[in-house]
């Protein structure tokens, strides 16, 4: 189906190591090339259209090229494409930020997900004074070093389940910074109040990712959240929720208006950028003063970035909010919902354990040799060979996503869009039926 992207990766392998830039996407055959994608769908360059269930990882929540996105992206190009002074636009969508989100009295925007939450540790241990600070194992907080540990725990390396150890996820990662994270097991709470009561002296911050995406899409259990925030103040310890992903997501607040639980501070990406690279730290306006010189003495931390509060990403980020209306969300999840219910209702028709992991409009198609998910060592179980089986069969018979992996939908799926993408699934799963018997 794709000889021009054959062609590509081999020309990619000759400049770039893995023929890639990006791991994420970096997947067995190869991945294909993009041409171009419009709404829901995605093309590539041998012509072969799909439905876009990545939407970029969460990024293009309206949909591919939504006009009135282009049009603002158009505007601002006008414009001038970067200052090292401010535009309006960033007060604009900082208002539109600290209007969402509950915990956010004052916000800085950065160039990426991984500058936030980079900028968010660092600001939360200058506040607090401590080093410390407590991360989920199995959560994904960006690439830099400190985000890098113990994101993806297998059998070997993890440790106990309800106490696992600090593992860097890449060579490079100094030893130092492993030890000052404190890996808590993830909706496990009394293991979780244990660990924190006996740091408390020394941590900073509980970090998390509401939905816990990396460890396969694993949403916090009734009152998780709501415990560990109450843990948190018992212990005078400070409570920060990593929302790159569930930001603007899952509701328009996020996850903290999904699940009703208001962190100390939060970071965004992905769609407050329209399609552009951002990045957010927001937050109660006491811990935001680390941000703020006193007088004539100099922040407690200090932040720059040539791309903060880019004039393009600003204007895109804007205009897709504006677009974010109570209806598009409850049409979003109801979809995703619905396309759960179809394709457990298949697996069940054909005798095949599996469930399909939702929170939000975010997806993992599909945890095979698995009834449901609390904490990612459940994955050890999980089939994954059947996953990218599945998702190599999916983007074979025109879905977007990349195999073993959370997908998600947008807003510029119309339900024929929903009916025929679970249609194409259910022809995926008939095709496996071979391997899907000799697996169980
Ligand atoms: N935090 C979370 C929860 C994320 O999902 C991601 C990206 N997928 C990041 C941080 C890093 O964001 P970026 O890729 O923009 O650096």
């Amino acid at each position: 189906m794709t000889p021009k992207s054959s062609v590509l990766a081999d020309n990619a392998a000759q400049v770039m190591p893995a023929g890639n830039t990006r791991h994420t996407y970096l997947f067995r055959p190869r991945p294909f090339y993009v041409e171009r994608a419009h709404g829901c769908k995605i093309v590539d360059v041998d012509g072969n259209e799909r439905y876009d269930f990545l939407n970029n990882m969460g990024v293009l929540i309206l949909g591919n090229n939504h006009p009135k996105v282009v049009e603002a992206i158009n505007r601002a190009v006008e414009q001038g494409v970067g200052f090292a002074a401010p535009t309006e636009r960033e007060i604009q969508l900082a208002k539109m930020v600290c209007d969402a989100a509950p915990c956010a009295e004052k916000v800085r925007f950065t160039a990426s997900g991984t500058e936030a939450t980079m900028t968010a540790m660092r600001a939360l241990r200058a506040f607090s004074g401590r080093d410390l600070v407590a991360k989920f194992e199995g959560h994904y907080h960006g690439t830099h070093d400190y985000a890098q540990v113990s994101t993806q725990p297998t059998p070997k390396g993890s440790g106990r389940r309800a106490f696992p150890r600090a593992v860097p996820d890449s060579q490079g990662i100094p030893r130092a910074v492993v030890r000052a994270m404190l890996i808590l097991p993830w909706n496990d709470f009394h293991a979780c109040e244990t660990l924190i009561r006996r740091n408390k002296r020394k941590l900073a911050a509980v970090m998390l990712d509401p939905i816990a995406n990396a460890s396969g899409l694993i949403p916090p259990k009734d009152n998780f959240l709501r415990a560990l925030r109450e843990c948190a103040d018992e212990n005078d310890v400070l409570l920060y929720f990593d929302e790159v992903l569930s930001g603007f997501r899952l509701a328009y607040g996020g996850a903290q208006e999904y699940y009703n639980v208001v962190p100390d501070l939060a970071t965004y990406g992905k769609i407050i950028g329209g399609g552009f690279p951002v990045g957010a730290v927001a937050g109660k306006e006491e811990i935001m003063q680390v941000f703020s010189p006193s007088g004539s003495t100099k922040p407690k931390v200090t932040h720059m970035g040539t791309f903060n509060g880019h004039p393009v990403t600003m204007a895109a980020g804007i205009a897709t909010l504006n677009e974010l209306k109570a209806e598009v969300y409850q049409r979003l999840n109801s979809n995703a919902q619905r396309i759960k219910t179809e394709i457990e209702g298949t697996l069940e028709e054909m005798d095949v354990m599996g469930h399909v992991a939702v929170a939000g409009s975010f997806m993992y198609l599909i945890h095979f040799g698995l009834k449901g998910m609390t904490n990612v060592q459940d994955k050890f179980r999980e089939n994954t060979q059947l996953a990218c089986q599945f998702g190599l069969g999916s983007i074979c018979g025109g879905i977007y996503l990349v195999p073993a992996h959370s997908c998600n939908l947008s807003a510029a799926f119309s339900d024929e869009d929903i009916t025929r993408s679970i249609e194409i699934m259910n022809e995926v799963l008939r095709k496996m039926q071979p391997s899907l018997k000799a697996a169980s």
